[in-house]
C-alpha cells in the first residue's frame, strides 16, 4: 500500500500544519485591509500588504463545488473509491480544497450545505477535513 504524497511545507505554511496539529484550522488575515484567506501566502491576495497574521477559524462552513473521482490516480486512494474532492467556503471568507467525511461517494453533497470541521489523521498528519452538518439521507 503505498502513501499518499505529502503536503509541501514551507515557512509560510508552516503555521497552518502545526495549527492542524494542535486541532486548530488557521487562515491568514491581512491587518491592512482586513482580507482573509487560505492557503497561505507572503502577501494579502488583495492589497498585497505583508502585514499578516493567522486567525483561528471556528470551523464552520459552506459547500461551494465538488467533484467525485471514481477513479484513482494514486495506488494510495484505490480503496477509498468513489471519494470527493470538495471546495468548502469558511464563515470567515477563505476557501479551502478538502474531503467531505459523510459525504457517502458524493451522493449526500449539496451547494450551501453547511460543513463542520474534521480534523483527521493520515499517517504522520493532520489533514483539515469536514462532515456535513445534517445529513441529507431519507
Ligand atoms: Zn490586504
Amino acid at each position: 500500500m503505498s502513501e499518499l504524497p505529502r503536503p509541501q511545507i514551507d515557512e509560510i505554511s508552516r503555521p497552518y500544519w502545526e495549527g492542524l496539529e494542535q486541532g486548530r484550522l488557521l487562515y491568514q488575515h491581512c491587518r491592512s485591509c482586513g482580507h482573509n484567506w487560505l492557503p497561505a501566502r507572503q502577501t494579502c491576495s488583495a492589497c498585497l500588504s505583508t502585514q499578516l497574521e493567522w486567525l483561528q477559524s471556528r470551523g464552520q462552513g459552506r459547500i461551494v463545488s465538488w467533484v467525485v473521482y471514481h477513479v484513482a490516480y494514486h495506488d494510495a486512494l484505490k480503496d477509498r473509491l468513489p471519494y470527493d474532492v470538495t471546495l468548502v467556503e469558511l464563515a470567515e471568507g477563505p476557501r479551502v480544497l478538502t474531503n467531505i467525511v459523510n459525504s457517502r461517494g458524493g451522493k449526500a453533497l449539496r451547494i450551501d450545505a453547511r460543513v463542520d470541521l474534521a480534523i483527521e489523521r493520515e499517517g504522520d498528519m493532520s489533514l483539515a477535513r469536514f462532515r456535513l452538518v445534517e445529513d441529507a439521507a431519507p
